[in-house]
């Protein structure tokens, strides 16, 4: 039977959404209920009568999960990229931006930070102390503005760049995402209204992806940009106490100064996190953003 190399677009609990290898969309779904696919996934289709047949999900080589009411839920996988998108306004939520990161350095995932509204020069003095943080931490940072098309085409430079197949999205309701989208996919709005009248589901309450096909003038294959729309909070009890320390980069050059191998930096009498809070060799938002996460992780395993 022939078969044919597809990428999962958006899926619904009954359909995927596929993208052929020459740029067409088509509906499918899945041959049975083992095969879960994700958004970003590739997958083999094989053509049964009228319909289009998702038969096997190649392996990933990442996937981007977030925990939501005690639940693992799978996000986008196979990222070649993931856009942590902040704002002046609504106020920059360093909790949130670091739980990303939390989920997102797990998966090996590359990361970048984009300020957007940076054309709210009264309020971004509020962004600079946290994106100066991040900058320290080693992570890009970018500032632009959607609305006044600042740093736009930079962005879309960036992503011109063909080592880049799936990039991400993430950020709080608010901070400009679908403003950004429209710049970079001019067709994204109608885009959204075709499938959701497909899918026959209205509009999405719980996050889904959706990912939109950005063509390229220099790559020979479009970007599929994947946008994580209405996420307010970024649960990650999915993961183990230990992976959430270590994708706390800049502990681990403090944690040689630990008693305990298995520190968990919170109580312990000799610790070397502790100690470089307190001599403000870790921010202490960070700091917080750690303890937040355990607190989530106590919450979710209560025994
Ligand atoms: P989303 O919830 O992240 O998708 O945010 P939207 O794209 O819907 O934008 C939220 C609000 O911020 C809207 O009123 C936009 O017009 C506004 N907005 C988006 N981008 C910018 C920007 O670069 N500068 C300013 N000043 N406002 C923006
Ligand atoms: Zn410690």
């Amino acid at each position: 039977m022939q078969q044919e190399e597809c990428l999962v677009i958006s899926r619904t609990r009954r359909y995927v959404e596929l993208v052929t290898k020459n740029g067409d969309i088509c509906l499918g779904r899945a041959l049975n209920s083992k095969l879960d696919t994700c958004v970003g996934d590739k997958v083999l289709v094989s053509q049964e009568g009228r319909d289009k047949v998702v038969t096997e999900i190649r392996e990933r080589k990442n996937c981007l999960s977030r925990s939501y009411l005690g639940k693992q839920k799978q996000l986008i996988a196979n990222l070649d990229l993931l856009i942590i998108v902040s704002a002046p306004e609504p106020a920059p939520n360093a909790v949130f931006i670091d739980r990303v990161l939390v989920a997102s350095t797990n998966e090996g995932i590359a990361q970048t930070i984009a300020v957007n509204k940076s054309d709210l020069t009264d309020e971004l003095a509020r962004v600079q102390n946290i994106a100066k943080i991040y900058q320290e931490l080693g992570y890009e940072i970018s500032f632009l503005s959607a609305k006044s098309n600042l740093g736009v085409d930079e962005l879309r430079m960036r992503l011109e760049n063909p080592e880049l197949e799936i990039v991400g999205l993430v950020g709080i309701s608010g901070v400009g995402k679908s403003t950004m989208l429209n710049r970079l996919v001019p067709t994204a709005d109608a885009k959204t209204r075709t499938v959701s009248e497909k899918s026959g589901q209205g509009k999405q309450t719980t996050t889904q992806a959706y990912g939109y096909i950005m063509p390229r003038k220099s790559a020979a294959m479009p970007l599929i940009l994947v946008d994580l729309p209405g996420l307010q909070n970024f649960g990650v009890s999915h993961l183990s106490a230990l992976e959430v320390r270590n994708a706390f980069l800049e502990f681990s050059s403090f944690e040689r100064d630990c008693q305990y191998a298995d520190c968990s930096h919170t109580v312990e009498p000799q610790c070397g996190v502790l100690n470089a809070l307190r001599e403000k060799q870790i921010a202490e938002s960070r700091y917080a953003s750690y303890l937040n996460i355990l607190e989530e992780l106590k919450a979710s395993r209560p025994w």
